[in-house]
């Protein structure tokens, strides 16, 4: 057993999870540190997935009727263990997909913070009351828990795409069965332990509240045709979604979309260009490129565009990329050949159409890890690769002179996810920020278009897919809505005058 290979069974170990969860299966799982097989984890059967499905269901049934605070308290006592559990499953999250320990520990923060505020939602879970135009009547809405929730996530944040739909489905008092992806098994093998000891610390949790399901696309279609599972929320690519969404519509099921982005930033005369550097810097290189929210188009004014962009250059030429362990690592690996195999076909793609390339080789790292240099594409105009997203660090920078015509192009692709602004103007940020501005999910002003918070609703439109997620009013996704008119009179006057006398 590698050395790779060994601290991943260490970590799994003191997770949770038991050794032949993840020994002996026929999927092997890979770590893009160095491209070892580090686990074998053991696909869901189409059985299988059947039978997690029947038993969430009655898990539903019986979740369904514990009160909406008392079913928070799960939701608090799995935040205490991913407390517990943070470093480790930060690294875990590191050695499985990639990510630097800083952005490892960040993504099981969000967990901890998404189930923080489920708790304080269990307490407000309200609905509205409505005026009435009949007398002695009262009308209101009521929330009602759904049913089964299906996740299905995608490997670059394998863990707290779960717990956004988790954490809120739980207090909402739905059941979820969850389908990772098939790159990243091992943190979801972990996080479904650690849910397993937060609901044998919870006197009344039924069992299969939580299911996982491991397997390719494969599981992942038995769960959208699975008449008992009333939403599935499905975090991945366009293409993944214009494959689940049909389903879904067809049997008259909720979908929740979190699809590919391709994100743009403007940066204005008036910028504060240091902060802007950073933002741009963060958002264009950090988790290599493989953020749904990764800044992908930048439009400079003409009048910083030749102070800017060398000194982007420079910060391209020097960021520290390599294994994702070191604490001084800001760039780690890509997923797999296939996420190379794309960004080298971008990159010619738009040499070919008189992009100007900086940037984009490989560097050598362990083993045989995937690592490469950032890069940065000079662009007169957006072309077919600019406008498609490709999952890599790649950031096309162009000029602009015009803000009209710079938010035309921030809006001029299919994708709607995330957006930025860099300006001091508050004309231009209000300008951005209005219903002619930015016609993404995610407006921002001086800071970069990735790094969400959980308390804002998250997601994006367009081939984005229009779901919501995390904060504000996401949970009414995973509710059913009643509107109910109670008559405290003794006559019964119909709505809008209609006489019928018997
Ligand atoms: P992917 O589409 O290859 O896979 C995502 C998940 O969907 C996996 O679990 C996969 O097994 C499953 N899947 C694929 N086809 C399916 C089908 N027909 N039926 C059911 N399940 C199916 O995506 P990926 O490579 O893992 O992730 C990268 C993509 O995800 C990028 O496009 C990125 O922008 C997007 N993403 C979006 C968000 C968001 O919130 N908008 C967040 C993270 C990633």
């Amino acid at each position: 057993m590698s050395g790779l290979a060994q601290d991943t069974a260490a970590l799994l170990g003191r997770l949770g999870v038991a050794t032949s969860a993840f020994t002996g299966g026929q999927r092997s799982v890979t770590s893009p540190i160095s491209g070892e097989v580090v686990a074998h984890v053991h696909d869901a059967t189409a059985d299988d997935a059947a039978r997690a499905i029947d038993a969430a269901h009655d898990a539903f049934l019986a979740w369904r009727s514990v009160p909406a605070p008392r079913r928070g308290e799960l939701v608090r006592l799995l935040g205490e263990e991913l407390r517990v559990a943070k470093a480790d499953l930060g690294m875990l999250v590191t050695l499985e997909a990639g990510k630097t320990i800083s952005e490892g520990l960040g993504e099981v923060q969000e967990m901890i913070d998404i189930c923080d505020y489920a708790v304080g939602l269990s307490r407000q879970l309200f609905g509205l009351t409505l005026a009435t135009e009949r007398p002695d009547h009262r009308m209101m809405e009521t929330w009602q828990p759904l049913g089964v929730v299906g996740v299905i996530s995608a490997f670059n944040f394998p863990v707290a795409v779960w717990s956004w739909n988790a954490a809120l489905a739980l207090v909402c008092g739905d059941s979820v069965v969850w389908k990772p992806s098939e790159k990243t098994p091992l943190t979801a093998l972990a996080v479904h332990a650690l849910f397993e000891r937060a609901a044998a610390r919870f006197a009344d949790a039924p069992a299969s509240l939580c299911a996982l399901l491991i397997g390719d696309r494969i599981a992942g279609e038995a769960l959208v045709a699975a008449p008992k599972v009333r939403i599935v929320s499905a975090t991945g690519s366009t293409a993944m979604g214009r494959a689940v969404g049909p389903i879904l519509a067809a049997r008259f099921a909720r979908s929740l979309l979190e699809l590919g982005g391709n994100n743009a930033a403007i940066v204005c005369p008036s910028a504060d260009l240091d902060l802007t550097l950073r933002g741009v810097a963060f958002a264009a290189m950090g988790t290599a490129g493989q953020r749904c929210t990764t800044l992908r188009r930048l439009f400079v004014h003409d009048s910083v565009y030749d102070t800017l962009v060398p000194r982007l250059k420079a910060a391209y030429a020097s960021v520290r990329i390599g294994d994702p362990r070191a604490a001084d690592t800001l760039v780690g690996p890509l997923i797999d050949p296939a996420s190379l195999a794309e960004m080298e076909r971008a990159l010619s793609d738009a040499r070919a159409d008189g992009g100007v390339v900086t940037g984009g080789e490989r560097v050598a790292g362990p083993g045989e890890g995937i690592y490469v240099r950032p890069a940065l594409v000079e662009m007169s105009h957006q072309g077919e690769a600019v406008r498609r997203e490709t999952f890599a660090p790649i950031l096309y920078v162009m000029r602009y002179t015009d803000l009209a015509d710079a938010i035309h192009r921030n809006n001029d692709v299919p994708q709607g996810l995330s957006s930025s602004i860099f300006t001091n103007d508050v004309r231009e940020a209000e300008r951005f920020c209005c219903a002619t501005g930015s016609d993404c999910g995610i407006a921002n002003v001086n800071i970069g278009p990735s790094g969400a918070e959980i308390g804002g609703a998250f997601g994006g439109e367009k081939e984005t897919g229009g779901g919501r997620e995390a904060g504000s009013d996401s949970w009414k996704a995973y509710m059913r809505r009643t509107t109910n008119t109670v008559n405290y009179g003794s006559t019964l006057p119909l709505a809008q005058g209609v006489v019928f006398e018997i």
